[in-house]
């Protein structure tokens, strides 16, 4: 849940999910340390992590952030990390369909489970790939909107758009469920 702590200081807890090998690790990595490993470790099990950011109205906002594990045989555990958070950060590779598919598993399972005022966003990471994007702008933006998330593209690589999704995770409203 977030948590408001007083007017000026919000916490979040926030949790990612998605196909392993998407990005998600570069791209808490990239959020919280401003680096890009490209030879960055596989996550076990899930990592912690969090960070603070001033907004715009200089509100403090604490991300605490857990970066789960994509594979298979760690779905069981997904439930710890998204019960109870506040945001959850559903993340796929425009250059590969399949992490489209595992992404609407993600979205599926979090309304069936998850705490009913989630913010969710979908992500669409390695957007520096362009020329080889296999999933559409057009139809990423359909499901997100027939499902009550936010769309936004992202690079961990080149750092593009990471900022705004975490600071977009914190504007409740526009990620309303229908
Ligand atoms: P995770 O399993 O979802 O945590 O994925 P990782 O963060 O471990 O990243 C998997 C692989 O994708 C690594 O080889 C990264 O270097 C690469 N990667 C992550 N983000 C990007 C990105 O934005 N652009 C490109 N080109 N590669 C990325
Ligand atoms: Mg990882």
């Amino acid at each position: 849940q977030t948590e408001v702590l007083d007017s000026k200081n919000l916490r979040i807890k926030l949790v990612l999910l998605g196909d392993s090998g998407v990005g998600k690790s570069c791209i808490v990595l990239r959020f919280v340390r401003g680096q890009f490993d490209p030879s960055s470790k596989v996550t076990v099990g899930a990592s912690f992590l969090s960070q603070t950011i001033t907004l715009k109205d200089s509100t403090s906002v604490k991300f605490e952030i857990w970066d789960t594990a994509g594979q298979e045989r760690y779905a069981s555990l997904a439930p710890l990390y998204y019960r109870g958070a506040a945001a959850a950060v559903v993340v796929y590779d425009i250059t590969n369909p399949e992490t489209f598919l595992k992404a609407q598993f993600w979205v599926k399972e979090l309304q069936k489970h998850g705490n009913p005022d989630i913010v969710m966003a979908l992500v669409g990471n390695k957007a520096d790939l362009e020329y080889q994007r296999e999933v559409t702008r057009e139809e990423a933006q359909t499901y997100a909107d027939s499902n009550g998330m936010f769309y936004i593209e992202t690079s961990a690589k080149t750092s593009d758009n990471v900022n705004q999704l975490f600071e977009q995770c914190t504007e409740g409203d526009i990620a309303k469920k229908p």
